[in-house]
């Protein structure tokens, strides 16, 4: 494997060669089985869920790489199938070892220099044409913050372009823009998740630790536990109380909660008074929602909403937890902020051992969000259209703040731009798979394949792969060094443990090498890319100016804000004030709406989609691990297929206004009657994010993947 750290000072010649550095043989080659470099163990993080569970990767005795989980905070010793079994993907026989270039219609093995060669002609084509804006990035939250940072560097300073964003816009933009706007900054838990476990009451909102990050669950008691879901999950089952809305309905039940909280004299007034502003507005609209009308609504019983109050407003710690059943839908940001304005009234936000967090989801989620791969975003949770922000972080890139771009737009309005007159004609996709991850999916693979230039970096060949003209084979968790930041607001080390496979870049090298040949050369060094990171977020709300790799090792993560080098970090926020001008949270006055699509007489029954135990994202590495079980299904209730005539394990075709998917029936009493559910990790036919409708929050630019409309009927001969 070729490993380059650029001089930053380098001139082009310099440059130029790093770009061809590494330029091997044509023919793919077979990955070795892994194995760790000089160690016989070697502890790291999980590549998958923010929950970063800590593990240790031991060199087993008949080569290869074994995992077990070892304690943490998060996961105290405990992983999931995905963690356990994440050595697998190293060595698997699907991995990409060399880049692959469009030819004829097909994707051929190519050397580093031409495959770079291609990417950088075609880059310079399409600038010439379309000017900056004619190129666009897609990055990941899987990334880690270096990359997350390089990435937005590298469209900033070498591309120039403003058409950058990611796919953490579909996963935990809702609740970062209703943090954003109740307490002036956005990190998901602003605890640490042992709070979680020491509190007397927890109300999860829209999430199902139990299968999405299983180790979770040691941090909530069953019997302190309120759930709101539409299904009854395996985590439903564990809670003292499960209210179970109609999809769509959440914000209408926070109203309700709030409603019963005010009248019952549960609102913690002297908190209220002393440190939020906007009450009374939120009070009034309140008032609208009394019980009778929620339980109408949303199908939750009076007496629940009675008993889920009376829980948080007598415990001493309480905490209210969001997480994507409440944020993805058209007024994901309202429903979130609805919850948190309850959480608020009790009184909970910054009260030692209470709060509200949200739940995030990727493993970089958090991060990755906050160093400037989103499209109004500079690194440290800075504004691109603050021109403050903007002074700051070119003095760091060295340019001119004029030359920085301005504010891109969302994830799906970049992806459906794509192609079109006065949109994008070339993308480039980092760690990132939206022909299965986005709504509305087949729109979005029709702009794909409308571009002129179509550049995918990633270990296997995704389903946006199969499209691309051009993709670079790039190492994975385990073959490269950096930081995550988790769901608490952590930072943690990845270490590279493991050599890549032959002719395997890392991403940050595949950037360099761009950038460099674009004129603006950077470091493939994740160290050098982390000090600078640190310095451009020096004085933002996501500082991580004090942390170092040292810090990191020597203390098991350190929590941002962390200005300085004798700084503690941050553990928990909000403790004496809001990061808002005048240190108080904000209630915001929200009002509930119908989802964007509401079942009729063409389309009876309600589509969610959510994910599951075995699988990650888009499943562009779980699905290619024997050992993780599963497949795509239609979730029904019993009653719903004794009248679709359908039993267990029969082929239905599930069709909404967007296309059909078809899948096998998995029956469920967990399920709504009137709703059917499919997880979203399924390519082709079974594809869920073909009947999902893009409807878009106001605010966050985050579509409703949790409801529409549709029908099911039998696909047996
Ligand atoms: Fe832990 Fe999440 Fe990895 Fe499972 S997928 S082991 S819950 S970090």
């Amino acid at each position: 494997m070729s490993r380059t750290t650029p001089d930053h000072n380098a001139g082009q010649a310099a440059v130029r060669s790093d770009l061809h550095a590494g330029n091997t043989a044509l023919s793919a080659s077979k990955p070795q089985a892994a194995s760790l470099i000089g160690m016989a163990t070697a502890d790291t993080h999980c590549p998958y869920c923010a929950l970063q569970c800590a593990m240790t990767l031991r060199a087993s005795a008949h080569g290869g790489v074994t995992i077990d989980g070892r304690d943490f905070p998060t996961n105290r010793g405990g992983l999931c199938q995905k963690g356990w079994t994440a050595a697998d993907l190293l060595d698997h026989p699907e991995r990409l070892t060399t880049p692959l270039v469009r030819d004829g219609g097909e994707l051929r093995p190519a050397g580093w220099a031409e495959a770079l060669d291609q990417v950088v002609a075609g880059i310079r084509a399409i600038r010439r044409e379309h000017g900056p804006d004619g190129v666009a990035v897609f990055g990941g939250g899987g990334l880690t913050n270096e990359k997350a940072y390089a990435l937005g560097r590298f469209a900033r300073v070498a591309l120039r372009t403003r058409m950058i964003d990611y796919n953490g816009r579909f996963c935990m933009s809702s609740a970062a823009a209703a943090g954003m706007r109740a307490f002036g900054v956005d990190r998901g838990l602003p605890f640490p998740v042992t709070d979680v476990a020491a509190a007397d009451a927890v109300l999860l909102v829209g999430a199902n630790p139990a299968e999405t990050m299983p180790p979770f669950v040691r941090h909530l008691a069953g019997e302190r536990l309120v759930v709101v879901d539409p299904r009854a999950t395996p985590t439903a089952r564990l809670a003292a109380l499960h209210l179970q809305p109609t999809p769509g309905t959440d914000l209408a039940l926070a109203l309700g909660l709030l409603h019963v909280a005010i009248t019952t004299g549960r609102v913690d007034a002297a908190y209220v008074r002393r440190r939020t502003t906007g009450f009374e507005a939120v009070r009034s609209i309140a008032a609208q929602w009394w019980p009778a009308r929620v339980e109408r609504l949303t199908g939750v019983p009076v007496a629940d909403l009675y008993a889920t109050v009376e829980r948080l407003a007598t415990a001493r710690r309480a905490i209210v937890l969001t997480a994507r059943g409440a944020e993805q839908h058209a007024k994901g940001t309202d429903t979130v902020s609805a919850f948190v304005n309850l959480a608020l009234a009790l009184g909970l936000p910054g009260r030692p051992g209470s709060g509200y967090g949200c739940l995030t989801g990727q493993g970089n989620g958090q991060g990755g969000r906050e160093h400037g791969q989103k499209a109004d975003q500079l690194p440290g949770y800075r504004r691109i259209d603050d021109p403050a922000a903007r002074a700051h972080v070119a003095a760091v890139w060295g340019v001119d703040p004029a030359d920085l771009p301005g504010p891109g737009v969302s994830g799906y309005e970049l992806l459906t731009s794509l192609g079109t007159a006065g949109g994008p004609a070339g993308l480039l996709v980092f760690g990132s798979n939206p022909v299965v991850s986005a709504p509305g999916a087949a729109a979005v693979e029709s702009r794909l394949r409308a571009l002129d230039l179509l550049v995918v970096a990633d270990v296997v060949r995704s389903e946006t792969a199969e499209l691309a003209d051009v993709v670079l084979p790039v190492a994975q968790w385990a073959e490269e060094d950096g930081t995550l930041t988790n769901l608490e607001g952590r930072v943690i080390r990845r270490r590279r443990l493991a050599d890549p496979p032959p002719g395997v870049r890392t991403d940050l090298e595949v950037l360099a090498a761009l950038s460099g040949a674009l004129g603006a050369p950077t470091s493939a060094d994740p160290r050098t890319v982390f000090d600078e990171l640190r310095r451009a977020s020096a004085g933002g709300p996501a500082d991580y100016a004090g942390i170092t790799y040292e810090r990191v090792d020597a203390e098991g993560g350190v929590f941002w804000p962390c200005p300085s080098a004798d700084h503690q970090g941050t553990p928990r926020m909000f403790l004496d004030a809001f990061a808002t001008p005048d240190g108080r949270a904000r209630f915001v006055p929200v009002e509930h709406r119908p989802a964007a699509e509401e079942p009729d007489a063409e389309y009876p029954l309600y589509l969610t989609t959510g994910r599951v135990l075995s699988q990650y994202q888009s499943g562009a590495q779980t699905r290619r691990i024997a050992a993780l079980p599963g497949g795509p299904f239609v979730e029904l209730h019993p009653d719903l297929a004794g009248r679709l005539g359908v039993g267990d394990g029969d082929p239905v075709t599930v069709t909404t206004r967007r296309g059909t998917a078809t899948a096998p029936v998995r029956l469920s009493a967990a399920i709504r009657p009137d709703t059917v559910f499919m997880p979203f990790h399924y390519a082709g036919a079974a594809r869920a994010n073909t009947l999902t409708n893009a409807a878009l929050d106001p605010v966050s630019r985050m579509p409703e993947f949790k409801v529409c409309a549709a029908r099911v009927v039998s696909a047996c001969g």
